[in-house]
């Protein structure tokens, strides 16, 4: 997903449970994830490559690491791993097929509005058909050029990121999907990751 989606995202979700400095903190580490050397070799860090497993493991080693620190009183670091993490998650309905796999259920006719999507839908995070994009490197860096675009996709492989994300408005209607998606699993991660905080974390977290 394109790096001002995910602050739009982070910001829908959370911009009023924490102060101005925490946001700032968990979205640059968010959009972060993002640099060249983050891209390359990390899997886990953008659902890619169908590395679910490596990606939801890296998800709870970064909640611990919140946790920590925050017990440690280090909120910066909190925030960092808070937002490294939630990239993650949101980057699921943006890098792999969740999206389709729930519109397919109504024959190609999206019967709600995007808001009405369920971001975890058991028997579709557990469903065989699941997959995310693969990531082909010369030809990722090919489809960044967007002239070239046209001339790119017919040779890439269908599995491919290039042709599978949901990264801007650009991919069609499914965007909007992914879009509200992502926001409600913020939410979660959100709630899942504070659940049982004292209120020394609870303030120190949320820096209110
Ligand atoms: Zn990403």
């Amino acid at each position: 997903m394109l790096s001002q989606y995910h602050i739009e995202i982070t910001f829908a979700s959370l911009g009023d449970r924490f102060s101005a400095r925490a946001m700032s903190a968990i979205t640059y580490a968010n959009i972060n994830q993002d640099r060249l050397g983050g891209l390359i070799g990390h899997d886990e860090f953008h659902f890619d490559n169908n590395a679910f497993e490596k990606t939801y493991a890296y998800i709870e080693e970064q909640r611990a690491l919140v946790v920590a620190s925050l017990k440690s009183g280090d909120a910066n670091e909190a925030w960092r791993a808070f937002g490294r993490f939630l990239h993650s998650a949101q980057d699921f309905y943006a890098h792999s097929n969740y999206v389709a796999l729930w519109l397919d259920r109504f024959n190609g006719q999206p019967p709600t509005p995007p808001s009405e999507v369920d971001p975890l839908d058991p028997s579709l995070i557990h469903s065989p058909d699941l997959r995310s994009g693969k990531v082909y490197y010369l030809f990722e860096l090919l489809y960044l050029a967007k002239r070239l675009r046209p001339y790119i996709l017919p040779y890439t492989p269908r599995d491919s990121h290039a042709w599978m994300n949901l990264d801007s408005p650009e991919q069609g209607f499914k965007f909007d999907y992914a879009m509200q998606a992502a926001i409600k699993r913020t939410v979660i991660e959100f709630e899942k990751t504070t659940e049982g905080f004292s209120e020394e974390m609870c303030r120190l977290f949320l820096d209110k």
